[in-house]
C-alpha cells in the first residue's frame, strides 16, 4: 500500500468523529476572561495553605491507590447539600446518595454511560449546554434536541409532550441554563420526572445545578425533590460559585441505586488521592470560597441593566453569566473586545455573546471596551 493511502485511513478513528473539532473555548493569555463562567476570585492564603497541607499529607502515601469509594468525601458533599436540604424540607443527603467525578462533566458521561447507549437516546431543550450532545455521542446514545420558547424559557406542557414522545433515558436539564442563564420554573422537576419515570425503560431526570449557587433567594434546588422523585439526579460542580474549577470536582446527589449502577461504569479510582484531599480541604473553607456569591449576584444583575441600558437584548439571568445580543456580526464584536484585552465567549444562538461577571474592576473594564467597540461602529 502506497505511504499516501494509508495515510488517508489513518488513524481509524469513527467515522461520526472524523473533522471534529475538541470541545473547548480559545485558551488566550488575556487580562480579563469572561469566556467560561469562573469565580474570579482566588483562595486566601490560609484556604491555599490548608489545601497545601492537605496535599503534602496526601503525598506521603501516593504509592498506594486511593479510596476507590472516596468514602470521607462522599460525606463531606453530603454534609455540604444538606444545607440545602435540612433547613427547608427536613431532610439530610446521606453519604449513598452522593457520586463525584473528574469535575461534573465527566459525572453526567458516567450517568449517559450507565443509562444511555445504543438504542437509547438522551434529550435537552436548546440552545443549552453544548457539551451534552458530546457525551452522547461519546456513549454513542441517540441526541434529541428538544426545544426552548422564543425567550429561552421552558414551557412544561410543550416540554413534557416532548419527553412522552422521544422516551428518553436521559433528559439533561441545566438550572440555571448555559448559555442563556434561565432557570427551571420550580414544577419542572415533578413534572418531567413524572413523565419519565412513565414509559419502559424509564429515564432518570438530571438537573444540572452548574450555577446552582447563584439562583436568586426565594428558588428552591432541585436537591429538595430527591426524596419524592427516585429518578432524579441533581449534579453540581466545585468549578464554579466554589471558586475551585482547577481541582477538577464535580459530584452528584440521587437515589443510592443511582450512584451504585455509576459505580459499574467508572474506571477504578478515577478520583485521585490529590484530588480528594483537594476537595476535602477547600470544603472546610466553603463559606470563604462561597463568600463571593452575593456579589458576583449584585454585579451580574448590575451589568443585565447596563447592557439594556445600551440597548441590547438580554436573556434574564440566574447564573454569573449574561447572553446579550443580538449583533449583526458577532464575531467581528468579540474580535474587536479581545482587542481591548477582554475576552468572552462566542456560543449560543446565532448574533449572541455570552459574558461572565467578573470583579467589579474587569467588570468596568468590560464596559468601557464594549463602548469603544460600539462608537467604532462593529
Ligand atoms: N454543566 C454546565 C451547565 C456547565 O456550564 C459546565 C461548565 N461550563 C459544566 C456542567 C461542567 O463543568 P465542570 O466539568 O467544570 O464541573
Amino acid at each position: 500500500m502506497s505511504g499516501a493511502a494509508s495515510a488517508a485511513a489513518f488513524p481509524p478513528l469513527r467515522e461520526e468523529l472524523r473533522g471534529l473539532e475538541p470541545y473547548g473555548a480559545p485558551q488566550l493569555d488575556v487580562p480579563v476572561q469572561l469566556n467560561v463562567n469562573e469565580n474570579p476570585y482566588g483562595p486566601s492564603p490560609e484556604c491555599v495553605a490548608d489545601i497545601a497541607a492537605a496535599v503534602a499529607a496526601a503525598a506521603t502515601t501516593l504509592n498506594r491507590y486511593p479510596d476507590r469509594e472516596f468514602t470521607e468525601l462522599r460525606t463531606a458533599l453530603a454534609a455540604y447539600l444538606s444545607r440545602d436540604t435540612l433547613p427547608t424540607r427536613g431532610f439530610e443527603v446521606r453519604p449513598e446518595q452522593v457520586w463525584a467525578a473528574n469535575g461534573s462533566n465527566e459525572v453526567m458521561l458516567q450517568l449517559l454511560q450507565a443509562f444511555g447507549g445504543p438504542g437509547r437516546c438522551a434529550l435537552s431543550f436548546a440552545p443549552t449546554y453544548s457539551m451534552y450532545p458530546e457525551y452522547a455521542r461519546d456513549t454513542v446514545t441517540t441526541w434529541v434536541q428538544g426545544r426552548r420558547e422564543d425567550d429561552f424559557t421552558l414551557d412544561l406542557d410543550a416540554a413534557r409532550a416532548q419527553v412522552l414522545e422521544h422516551r428518553p433515558t436521559v433528559v439533561l436539564l441545566p438550572s440555571p441554563n448555559n448559555p442563556t442563564g434561565t432557570a427551571l420554573p420550580p414544577e419542572a422537576v415533578a413534572v418531567l420526572c413524572e413523565a419519565a419515570a412513565s414509559y419502559e425503560p424509564s429515564g432518570v431526570v438530571v438537573v444540572d445545578e452548574a450555577y446552582g449557587e447563584f439562583r436568586r433567594a426565594g428558588t428552591p434546588s432541585a436537591l429538595e425533590s430527591l426524596p419524592e422523585h427516585p429518578n432524579l439526579v441533581v449534579s453540581r460542580t466545585m468549578s464554579k460559585a466554589f471558586a475551585l474549577a482547577g481541582a477538577r470536582l464535580g459530584y452528584l446527589a440521587a437515589d443510592p441505586r443511582i450512584c451504585d449502577a455509576i459505580r459499574v461504569v467508572r474506571l477504578p479510582y478515577h478520583l485521585s488521592a490529590v484530588t480528594q484531599a483537594v476537595a476535602l480541604a477547600a470544603l472546610r473553607h466553603a463559606p470563604e470560597l462561597l463568600g463571593k456569591v452575593d456579589e458576583l449576584r449584585v454585579e451580574r444583575d448590575g451589568l443585565v441593566t447596563w447592557l439594556r441600558e445600551q440597548g441590547l437584548e438580554v436573556a434574564d439571568t440566574d447564573a454569573n453569566f449574561v447572553l446579550c445580543g443580538r449583533f449583526a456580526d458577532r464575531h467581528a464584536v468579540w474580535q474587536d473586545l479581545l482587542e481591548h484585552g477582554v475576552l468572552v465567549r462566542e456560543v449560543g444562538p446565532e448574533g449572541w455573546l455570552r459574558v461572565s461577571v467578573g470583579t467589579p474592576q474587569e467588570m468596568e473594564t468590560f464596559r468601557t471596551a464594549f463602548r469603544r467597540v460600539r462608537e467604532a461602529g462593529t
